[in-house]
């Protein structure tokens, strides 16, 4: 599939009405959050959902426009994407998009994307991931080459793992041998970081050229939260599996909190000197911190993620910085109203 060359967005976002912008996305993940705080700073709203889900968005009222797929690729079409243009439409991308898209898809997508397409490449390769983190000056979970060399417990993150299914934790090269059949099927044997984990929000606004902190959350993930209900005895019998459930609220101790923002910003600094405009709106790093209050990066997701619909009536540090109820999806909203009154539209948007 063809790369959509930015200039050819730019000119399709020429011939848009700035007065009747659509904010539109896939009908999954956090579209009720993105959708909903769109509608709250007056934007029109369009969801694209799977024939059957469209119910969920009719009873939420959330969405002006609802159009149905039998396949999500569907989207990707010269017609859909000619009828998401005449509508003004700027698409909202979330965790369902690499998903159900594809990344080549996405960035062959002649409709406006917020933020920046390019991010998507450096998101789906793990290790253009490590080169990210480690050029934002961030720690990360030491990574082996060989299963050979393992000293320390690991986690072995496994290709096509979803959802962290089927990762495993071994100790020992016998064990990892044991364990992993074929090494060609593990995409990394990191390091695995005993401590708590932060899975913070951030908000990269162009147009106030700041780095938000907008919310933090924690993965509640089975097996491995609930083996600590049962006794030690039990639970060396039981293989821990990483798969999310939900998420819970946390918030840092107040001395973690300039480190957790220091991520954030090496993130972003970085980001604009690997690819070209760097990292615009939401984007989070799962974070690991040590007892020695050490934190410690393990990934980073160049969009909003689902942890942020704990928030749609805003954080703790949302209600500090705007003293209202702020969702990252009112926030992706607000970002596009003070780009196009301030005629700043083509940059954040690609
Ligand atoms: P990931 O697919 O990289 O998001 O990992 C899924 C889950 O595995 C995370 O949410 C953590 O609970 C756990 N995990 C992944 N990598 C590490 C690590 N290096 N140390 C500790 N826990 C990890």
């Amino acid at each position: 599939m063809e790369i959509v060359r930015r200039e050819e967005i730019m000119r399709i976002l020429d011939d848009y009405d700035e007065k009747d912008i659509t904010i539109g996305t896939i009908g999954s993940h956090s579209a009720l959050q993105i959708l909903h705080g769109a509608r709250q700073e007056g934007f029109r709203t369009l969801v694209i959902c799977l024939k059957g889900v469209e119910e969920l968005y009719e009873r939420f009222g959330v969405a002006d426009d609802i159009l149905t797929v039998n396949d999500y690729r569907e989207m990707i079409s010269d017609g859909f994407q000619e009828m998401l243009r005449s509508r003004n439409v700027i698409l909202i991308p979330h965790g369902s998009f690499v998903e159900y898209l594809s990344a080549e898809g996405i960035a062959s997508m002649r409709t406006p994307i917020f933020g920046n397409r390019k991010v998507l490449e450096w998101e789906s390769d793990r290790r253009k991931q490590r080169e990210w983190l480690a050029a934002a000056g961030i720690k990360m979970p030491m990574s082996f080459e060989r299963g050979d060399e393992i000293d320390r417990l690991v986690i072995v993150k496994l290709h096509g793992a979803k959802g962290g299914s089927s990762y495993f934790i071994a100790s020992s090269p016998e064990e990892l041998k044991q364990k992993l059949r074929d090494i060609d099927n593990a995409y990394e044997i990191q390091e695995y970081i005993i401590g708590t984990r932060f899975y913070p929000h951030y908000f990269h606004s162009f147009v106030r050229n700041r780095t938000e902190l907008l919310g933090i959350d924690i993965r509640y993930e089975s097996n491995i939260d609930g083996l600590a209900r049962i006794t030690p005895f039990m639970t060396e019998k039981i293989e821990p599996s990483f798969v999310v459930t939900g998420n819970i609220p946390v918030v840092a101790r107040e001395s973690l909190l300039l480190k957790i923002l220091h991520v954030g910003d090496g993130v972003v600094s970085a980001s604009r000197s690997l690819f070209s405009g760097g990292i615009v709106g939401p984007f989070c790093v799962e974070l690991v911190c040590t007892d020695t209050l050490e934190l410690f990066a393990f990934e980073i997701s160049a969009r909003i993620v689902a942890g942020t619909n704990l928030y749609i009536n805003g954080s703790p540090y949302s209600q500090i910085l705007f003293n209202e109820s702020m969702s990252t999806g009112r926030r992706i909203a607000i970002e596009i109203k003070e780009a196009i009154r301030m005629d700043m539209l083509h940059q954040i948007v690609y």
